[in-house]
């Protein structure tokens, strides 16, 4: 992948659709970071169910609290630490008055510190790492048992996937629903941390990844969003032997009721011919890619270790247009990357131009610790990293307002998500991922209904309604 993209903190999105009113205990997750950690979150929702936990709004007055966290972040730990540090009051109030508040750290901050959480912040009962959550229902046991101070450390990789141990009866709380597919990462590129925290590449063998989008479309949802570090890289073990992506998203394709597939976060070397030619003749995947780039110079990616270059990127975006000429890209920038001078800079803004985004992320480069790039001394003057980072954003906003601009007249269908915030309102997705505004009745919530998109406001599209519902809609 790249860096992920969302990349706000998330309290209390793990509702999975389980709750009821068997349910006594309360459990607050907060959850930062990519829509992996969305995803984990979910199933760590649903392991918990059946102890008895159900999801809860707020820490306070929670019976267990799970930080999620992310490590690309800066500063990423110590936002851990004080949020830690938030919670000792609560947990201690429930102590005086008789109750449990078990609190875990999960996630990438997790896996990375370890021990170290337990030493520096004692209201911790378990520390668990990506790959390890699955052992959760276990663990809680463990932590209702043990003295207190005795905390639980699982940060191993072990050679069992987790897959294998995680519930199945999952359900979709939504009509897009993620579904991780792939895990880890082998790409090593020196600014990132994920080959540490997330491990090496795993893929989900093929019949489980087919069986969880099953229920998920039983369970109404129209889109799956398939989600890995390196989501490219996927070769799951089929039945006559390993599969890519392109074959995986061919089978998925077949399954009735799902009209909308996506991936994220993909690679630029992983995209193989079949993967390309997918996007010219798979219908439900939809014509939006998000393409890490990173930077537009040469010497810059080799720093990076992104194993190609910007010609590389260049002709891989003209194979996927000659597949699907309206295909709308996004893409990751780091600006500021130790010794980037002002050409190599100069050549991302090329680059850019040349390919032109209908969305992209960029951030100025921090070192996080650990990674060989942390340890170059080259580093950009802050200063000249923020003119940098100011430059791309006005030339990427620029790019993704005359896209949206672009598709005012036009008619597109749109995925309704949730109602919007004004009385009568919802809002989708466009295929290309806009975000579309459209009066429809709420009855329509979870179908698809052609709009006519009729302005732009910042960052989404506003439409009437142009067509008949999709047939589910009306059925
Ligand atoms: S190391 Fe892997 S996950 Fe990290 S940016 Fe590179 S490809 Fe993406």
């Amino acid at each position: 992948m790249a860096t992920p993209r969302c990349r706000e903190d998330r309290p209390g999105r793990a509702a999975t659709g389980r709750e009821g009113s068997r349910l006594t205990k309360k459990l607050f997750i907060r959850t930062y970071g990519c829509q992996m950690n969305v995803y984990d979150s979910g199933r760590m929702a649903e392991l918990l169910a059946p102890l008895g936990y159900a999801p809860a709004e707020a820490a306070d007055g929670a019976d267990m609290v799970i930080l999620n966290t992310c490590h690309i972040r800066e500063k990423a730990s110590e936002k851990v630490y004080s949020e830690l540090g938030r919670l000792r009051p609560l947990k201690a109030r429930r102590a005086d008055a008789g109750e449990e508040m078990i609190v875990a750290v999960a996630g990438c901050v997790a896996q990375a510190e370890g021990e170290e959480i337990l030493r520096r912040s004692p209201v911790v009962d378990i520390v668990l790492g990506p790959q390890t959550y699955h052992r959760l229902p276990e663990m809680v046991a463990r932590a209702t048992r043990a003295a207190p101070g005795r905390g639980i450390v699982a940060t191993d990789f072990p050679i069992e996937s987790k897959f294998d141990h995680l519930p199945a009866a999952r359900t979709a709380d939504g009509p897009s629903a993620f579904l991780s597919v792939q895990e880890g990462c082998d790409k090593f590129c020196t600014f990132c941390v994920v080959p540490y925290t997330r491990g090496a590449e795993f893929s989900r063998p093929v019949a489980q990844v087919v069986d969880e989008a099953r229920r998920l479309v039983a369970g109404g949802a129209r889109e799956i969003v398939l989600l890995g570090q390196n989501v490219n890289a996927y070769h799951g073990a089929g039945d006559a032997g390993d599969v890519g992506l392109a074959g995986l998203i061919r089978t998925l394709a077949d399954i009735d009721g799902l009209t909308r597939i996506r991936y994220t976060t993909s690679h630029p070397r992983d995209m193989d011919a079949e993967l390309v030619a997918a996007h010219g003749d798979i219908p439900e995947l939809m014509p939006f890619l998000h393409l890490p780039v990173q930077s537009g110079s040469d010497r810059i990616l080799s720093a990076m270790n992104r194993r190609h270059t910007a010609d590389d990127y260049r002709r891989t975006v003209a194979r996927l247009r000659a597949a699907r000429p309206d295909i709308a890209l996004g893409s990751d920038y780091i600006v500021g990357f130790p010794g980037e001078s002002d050409a190599e800079f100069q050549a991302t803004l090329a680059l850019v131009r040349e390919v032109g985004f209908a969305q992209a992320y960029s951030f100025k480069f921090s070192a996080r610790p650990g990674t060989p790039a942390a340890a170059l001394d080259d580093t950009v003057p802050a200063a000249v990293a923020d003119a940098r980072l100011a430059a791309l954003q006005a030339l990427l906003a620029q790019q993704q307002d005359a896209f949206n601009a672009a598709t005012v007249g036009s008619e597109l269908d749109v995925l309704l998500e949730r109602p919007g915030r004004h009385p009568g309102q919802l809002v989708g997705r466009s295929p290309y991922n806009q975000a579309v505004h459209v009066a429809a009745p709420a009855a329509l919530l979870g179908h698809e209904l052609r709009v006519a998109i009729s302005h732009v406001t910042s960052h989404s599209l506003a439409g009437v309604e142009a067509g008949t519902p999709d047939a589910r809609a009306i059925a």
